[in-house]
């Protein structure tokens, strides 16, 4: 269930566990030298793979709003950044760029920790530290590839302790589950991490996958030097260059597959309980109609997010980025328009109970779950389709397509975060 955020490599250091790529061509945890005890223990109260909760509920108001699918919200509101450059330029309509902008130049935070395109694996993510306007802009646009977004948050928080520095997080909701657990038991989480953004979040692609689906293209994953997944319009083209020079750009519906068909997805994304940014101050996600981009009017879409705001935190945030011109507005929503904005993560999040069954009928640990809503979910279901899940998770636990072979590193270690 390793989704690879790294945050084990930060509890128990680099000298014991590093993240690393290996054979399946993603990065997960080496171990170096065997921790002890009380770090394994930490390490499986806080790696989302192994525990998932909800919002904490100190972050939970009296007059929150709750829905059943989309859990605690305050707002649900349309919303882009109001720099056309930055709307253009972002995954979507550029509002996690708009609002980490904001909070850069009104020194809200010092710093952002986020992820951009990684140099040394062009289709990954890696960590990313911003501290101005063109930091923020090279971090637009979404990673759809292995990214360690909190290989060292441990040793960021034990800085901002040293240097009384605040900064704000946007990751994917595993990754924010990862940091709220941390949160949890280290109260600098809360002191220095003042904004916990999630983008809504499908699963990533696995390299296998990506391989698969560029022969169409005739593309090498060794001969990629930079692969931008999306932006510079809503989608964008997925775009790639390789090293004889070429680039080449790809529509999304061919690169993803109108019905996301194309995904070869990680096992643990398969099985994922939240997806929709649960525990973040902002979720935040594309509005088009049936979850997925029509190859028509592409070019004519500015991209527009929904911003599902779940915190105070979170409602004042974008008010205040509102005021200050970074960030647009459109409708308000409802969890009733997410459902036809996201219908992949309905059905995702209404089968994960039964998913979850079907792994435990097949001798599997699951993850610790809480205040996700998972069980009544699951009795929006027929009893047959709650079985079909329940039933293509055991099989898939029982000819082992769930299971990776024991991490072992393919490459000299690297040392991108340094930068
Ligand atoms: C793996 C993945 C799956 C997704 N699945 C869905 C989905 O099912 N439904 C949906 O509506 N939207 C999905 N998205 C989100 C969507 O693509 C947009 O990211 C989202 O709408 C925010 O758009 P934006 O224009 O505000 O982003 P931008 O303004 O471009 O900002 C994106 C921000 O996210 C950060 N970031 C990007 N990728 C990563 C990463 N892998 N790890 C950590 N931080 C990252 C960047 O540093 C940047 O700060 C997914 C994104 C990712 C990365
Ligand atoms: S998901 Fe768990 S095992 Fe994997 S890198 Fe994160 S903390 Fe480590
Ligand atoms: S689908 Fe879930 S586990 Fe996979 S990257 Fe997204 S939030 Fe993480």
């Amino acid at each position: 269930m390793c989704i690879g955020c790294g945050i084990c490599q930060s509890i128990a250091g680099p000298d014991q566990i590093e993240m690393r790529l290996v054979q399946n061509g993603t990065e997960r945890p080496i171990v170096k030298s065997t921790p002890g005890d009380t770090t394994i223990d930490k390490i499986m109260r806080i790696c989302p793979g192994a525990r998932i909760e909800g919002l904490p509920d100190h972050l939970v108001e009296s007059d929150s709003q709750y829905d059943e699918m989309w859990g605690i919200w305050r707002e649900i509101v349309l919303a882009w950044s109001a720099e056309p450059r930055v709307r253009y330029m972002g995954s979507t309509g550029g509002l996690l760029t708009a609002l980490g902008l904001y909070l850069i130049e009104s020194q809200q935070v010092d710093f952002l920790l986020h992820a951009t395109a990684s140099q040394r694996y062009p289709s990954f993510g890696r960590r990313f530290i911003s501290r101005n306007r063109q930091d923020v802009l090279r971090a637009a646009g979404s990673r759809y590839g292995p990214t360690a977004a909190l290989v060292d948050i441990v040793q960021i928080l034990e800085q901002c302790e040293e240097s009384g520095e605040t900064f704000g997080f946007i990751g994917t909701p595993c990754d924010v589950t990862a940091l709220r657990n941390l949160g949890a038991e280290d109260p600098r989480v809360g002191r220095f991490c003042k904004y916990q953004l999630a983008m809504v979040c499908g699963g990533f692609m696995m390299p296998s996958g990506q391989q698969d689906l560029l022969k169409q293209w005739d593309i090498l994953m060794k001969d990629i030097t930079a692969l931008r997944y999306r932006g510079y319009g809503c989608p964008g083209p997925s775009r790639i260059e390789t090293s004889d020079g070429a680039v080449t750009e790809i529509n999304y519906v061919d690169f993803w597959g109108q019905d996301d068909s194309a995904w070869q997805l990680p096992f643990r994304c398969k099985m994922c309980a939240d997806g929709i940014g649960d525990a973040a101050d902002i979720a935040v996600s594309d509005t088009w109609e049936g979850g997925a981009p029509a190859r028509e009017g592409q070019d004519r879409d500015p991209g527009t997010n929904a911003a599902l705001i779940r915190t105070v935190a979170g409602q004042q945030l974008i008010a205040e980025a509102v005021a200050a011109g970074y960030v647009s507005l459109g409708n308000r929503l409802t969890p009733r328009d997410m459902d036809r904005f996201q219908p992949h993560q309905k059905v995702k999040k209404q089968s994960m109970w039964s998913r979850f069954v079907g792994m435990r009928a097949a001798g599997n640990v699951v993850p610790d779950v809480h205040g996700l809503r998972l069980k009544p979910l699951a009795r929006r279901n027929s009893l047959s389709e709650n079985l079909a899940q329940a039933r293509g998770a055991r099989q898939r636990c029982r000819d082992g397509s769930n299971r990776e072979q024991t991490p072992a590193a393919v490459e000299d270690n690297r040392d991108e975060n340094a930068t």
